[in-house]
């Protein structure tokens, strides 16, 4: 068993990180107060092969398998969630249309996204459906050899990953031509769970990231800040707080390694392992978001340091591609082999 990351992957985060450093960092703050969509930001990382860093070269992709994937969404998320997802998702829905997928579709649909022309996307749930799934209210009805598509999908006003965009989406009688239907007609339901063993993996990454980032500006903060005469890292409650965070972040990045891993090894199906990273990152990046805010005291509490947006960042991770209940659900059936 090989714990230790390649030379190759050493030097892929370190490109990240310095990425993330110079280009997300310094303007986290000012989009996430403004709700400005990172275009420039997103460019520059999409000419680094980090939109869709998995699409395969020969889509004009990095190419990168989904271990990688996992450790550069670290590194993007412990800078900043909002941009991070910005760049994340612009290839959102394209790894169902890579599994199921015709060479045309893959051709036509995945090579402007990996150019960073593109942006794709995947509307899932609705305003009444989020996550009971397999009740969408969206209809598909055939006519001749095209889709007749009307559905409502919409998110506004959000309270954290104000950087990344999302918006209301009304299907009116859309027309959709047969060619563009991906995979097998009455098999979207299987191939969208599916899907989700890979996208879950991603957001079990991204929940890393944020305690990281959360867990590292603490650190730093505990040792800057003095009160009583002493940093406040010399204080034990501080400081098992700080090791308490190190700790669970390490433990979600070993157990999110092993769900891409097995993603990477192909053969069985990942649910059950993708449920627990989703479930058990998202749990140690709202705690450790929660606590850098504690560190920080008053200065949490506002926007001079990134704390609160951390705070505010990492609620998202237990909700969006199926919230914690849901993801205990699906482990416990999986347990009791029923499946989902
Ligand atoms: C910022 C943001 C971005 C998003 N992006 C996308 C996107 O790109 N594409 C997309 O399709 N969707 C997206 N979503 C939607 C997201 O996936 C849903 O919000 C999520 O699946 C939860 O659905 P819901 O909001 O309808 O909550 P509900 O399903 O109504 O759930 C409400 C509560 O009930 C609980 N609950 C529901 N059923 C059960 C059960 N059987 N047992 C126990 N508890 C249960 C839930 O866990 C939750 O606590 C996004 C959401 C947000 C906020």
């Amino acid at each position: 068993m090989e714990f230790g990351l390649t030379e190759e992957q050493e030097r892929m985060c370190e490109e990240v990180r310095r990425f993330a450093d110079n280009e997300i960092r310094p303007h986290a703050s000012e989009y996430d107060r403004e709700e400005k969509f990172p275009h420039d930001v997103v460019e520059e990382a999409a000419e680094m092969g980090l939109c869709g860093a998995t699409i395969p070269v020969e889509y004009g992709g990095a190419g990168y398998d989904a271990v990688d994937s996992v450790l550069i969404a670290e590194e993007l998320f412990a800078a900043d969630p909002g941009i991070g997802l910005s760049i994340l998702a612009a290839s959102f829905g394209t790894e169902a249309i890579l599994e199921y997928g015709t060479e045309e579709q893959k051709e036509r649909f995945i090579e402007p996204v990996a150019r960073g022309e593109a942006i794709s996307g995947a509307a899932i749930s609705e305003p009444d459906t989020g996550s009971d799934v397999s009740s969408v209210s969206t209809s598909a009805e055939k006519d001749g050899d095209e889709w007749v598509i009307d559905g409502h999908k919409k998110i506004t006003g959000k309270m954290g990953i104000r950087a990344s965009d999302t918006a209301e989406l009304i299907l009116d009688e859309v027309r959709v031509p047969e060619e563009n239907l991906v995979g097998s007609r009455g098999a979207g339901f299987l191939q969208q769970m599916q899907f989700f063993d890979a996208t879950r993996t991603g957001v079990a990454a991204q929940g890393v990231g944020i305690a990281k980032g959360a867990a590292e500006r603490a650190l730093e903060y505990a040792e800057q800040r003095e009160q009583f005469g002493r940093p406040i890292g010399d204080f034990q409650a501080i400081q098992h707080k700080l090791a308490d965070m190190h700790t669970e972040t390490e433990a979600a990045r070993q157990l999110t390694l092993k769900s891409a891993w097995a993603v990477d090894s192909g053969g069985s199906p990942n649910t059950k392992l993708a449920s627990m990273a989703k479930e058990f990152a998202s749990r140690v990046a709202v705690d450790a978001a929660n606590e850098c805010v504690q560190i920080h005291g008053g200065s949490g509490f506002v926007d001079d340091f990134d704390a609160e947006r951390l705070y505010r960042d990492a609620k998202i991770t237990q909700i969006y591609e199926g919230t914690t209940e849901i993801q205990k659900m699906i482990i416990a059936r999986e347990l009791q082999g029923k499946g989902f």
